[in-house]
């Protein structure tokens, strides 16, 4: 069995606590790495960021999470998917993203990014971003209908199309958001990538992609320690 989750040194701050799920880390496993409440979003493939305040949420539909709650876990759920942890060592303030395609080119990362600032004074020079197991340039081969809309992308530079063959290309998601966020004032060396593709593992994570089964997902989520 693999491990069941994994870590980055980058987000291994004193009073944080993160990781991202492989295949062996199930939600309720997930849920009782603390003792406190966990929060669950309907993922939509858009770019709704909720902030989690005091009361009881039940029904959260959008695809980023953020609070400043201490004991608040915040999860997505992701197969190929990018998710993406943010955390603010100043302001004590966490976030998570899911960042399929379709959240990327809704610049999603940039806009929770934004959204902490607004709700929490974050600096996002002051902010530590983790980037999660994820389908790698190597297996995400798209059509025009995605790699057309990528191109077009603000954010879109070299090396976000690895490359391309007929009306087919191969998306870098991870290198876009990575764009995204050192737009918004991220610094470079604050952001770390777990660089790994989540199809070229299958012993340790899920791919909707290569397995074509709907519902396996892996669990990622991010907590403010009590
Ligand atoms: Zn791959």
């Amino acid at each position: 069995m693999p491990e069941e989750y994994l870590t980055l040194p980058l987000l291994d701050r004193p009073g944080f606590f993160h990781f991202f799920g492989t295949k062996a880390l199930s939600e309720e496993q997930a849920k009782g790495v603390h003792d406190g409440r966990s929060l669950r979003l309907t993922q939509v493939h858009g770019d709704g960021i909720v902030k989690s305040d005091t009361g009881t949420e039940n029904k959260l539909v959008g695809d980023a999470l953020m609070t400043d709650q201490l004991g608040v876990l915040i999860t997505v759920f992701t197969a190929d998917c990018l998710p993406v942890i943010i955390i603010d060592p100043n302001r004590h303030a966490v976030a998570i993203v899911h960042a399929g395609w379709r959240g990327s080119l809704l610049r999603i990362v940039a806009k929770t990014v934004s959204a902490m600032a607004r709700s929490y004074g974050s600096d996002p020079g002051s902010l530590l971003v983790g980037m999660g197991p994820r389908i790698g340039p190597c297996c995400f081969e798209v059509g025009q209908e995605v790699w057309g809309q990528v191109e077009i992308d603000p954010a879109y530079s070299a090396g976000v199309i690895s490359r391309k063959r007929g009306d087919k290309a191969w998306v870098n998601l991870p290198h876009l958001n990575r764009i995204q966020l050192l737009n918004t004032g991220v610094k470079p060396d604050n952001i770390a990538d777990a660089d790994l593709c989540t199809v070229c593992h299958p012993n340790m994570f899920n791919s909707y992609r290569r397995d074509k089964v709907k519902g396996q997902n892996m669990v990622s989520g991010v907590l403010l320690e009590q």
